[in-house]
């Protein structure tokens, strides 16, 4: 217990919660499958980020997880990865009933940078991704998800409309995604945010994260996340 804190420490980490599974010191100690390891040291990532050592065990064990970090720390491999994992978990893989996990992200930019990580690692396993957002075609982005895909990586606006047209269904979705959550309220989007939840099952993993924790995100994470662990690194939080 004692070293566990003191790694804890050494990666400058704080978690609250019940029962925090231990932090990881490599990406071999994930369990993750050969595939998913050469794909992740294609990217050239040699170890885990500090964030990454603390998440992936969590997020992989299927706990809710609130992670406060600084942008440049490494998150999005901290949910991505996981999620390929939970996805090859499923019994039975059938686009047309919809995404099985779910992101939602601020801004396109952060959405087409998200989508490029995730299809990195989809890709070996053909797992399709799916990005929506505006500035591009409505209509197109209504093909692509009729067509089917297991991920979908969407701005909150965006997606509420491709819902409202029945592009697609959240009947299958279990694995959610609120990525820089602090700046999608501060777009504006805290409604859209709250509807798109709204409509994933209860019973779906959830993971929250954001740079800063205002009191808007946090009451929304209480209200939506199951027993989370929190992890917070550096100075944030
Ligand atoms: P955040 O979402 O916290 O801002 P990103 O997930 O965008 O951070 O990662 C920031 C940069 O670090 C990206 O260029 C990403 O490819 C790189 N990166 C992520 N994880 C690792 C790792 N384990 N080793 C090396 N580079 C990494
Ligand atoms: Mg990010």
């Amino acid at each position: 217990e004692q070293d566990v804190t003191e790694y804890r420490k050494s990666l400058a980490i704080r978690t609250s919660g019940f029962d925090v599974p231990r932090p990881v010191k490599a990406f071999e100690d994930c369990g993750f499958s050969t595939a998913l390891m050469n794909a992740i040291a294609k990217q050239g990532y040699e170890k885990p980020t500090p964030i990454q050592c603390q998440a992936l065990p969590i997020v992989l064990s299927g706990r809710d997880v609130i992670g406060i970090a600084k942008t440049g720390s490494g998150k999005t491999a901290a949910f991505v990865l996981p999620m390929i994992v939970h996805i090859m978990d499923q019994p039975e893989l059938q686009k047309e009933e919809g995404p099985i996990g779910v992101i939602c992200a601020p801004t396109r930019e952060l959405a087409h940078q998200i989508y490029l990580e995730a299809k990195k690692f989809a890709k070996p396993y053909g797992i399709q991704v799916a990005a929506v957002y505006g500035g591009m075609s409505k209509l197109d982005q209504f093909k692509e998800l009729k067509a089917g895909c297991e991920i979908v990586i969407a701005t909150p606006g965006r997606l509420i409309d491709l819902l409202k047209m029945k592009a697609l269904t959240m009947l299958r979705a279990t694995y959610l995604v609120l990525d820089e959550a602090d700046r999608m309220f501060d777009l504006g989007f805290e409604p859209q945010v709250r509807s798109i939840v709204g409509q994933i099952r209860p019973d779906r993993q959830t993971l929250l994260f954001s740079a800063t924790m205002p009191y808007k995100v946090e009451r929304l994470a209480r209200e939506i996340l199951t027993d989370p662990v929190r992890v917070a690194v550096g100075e944030v939080g």
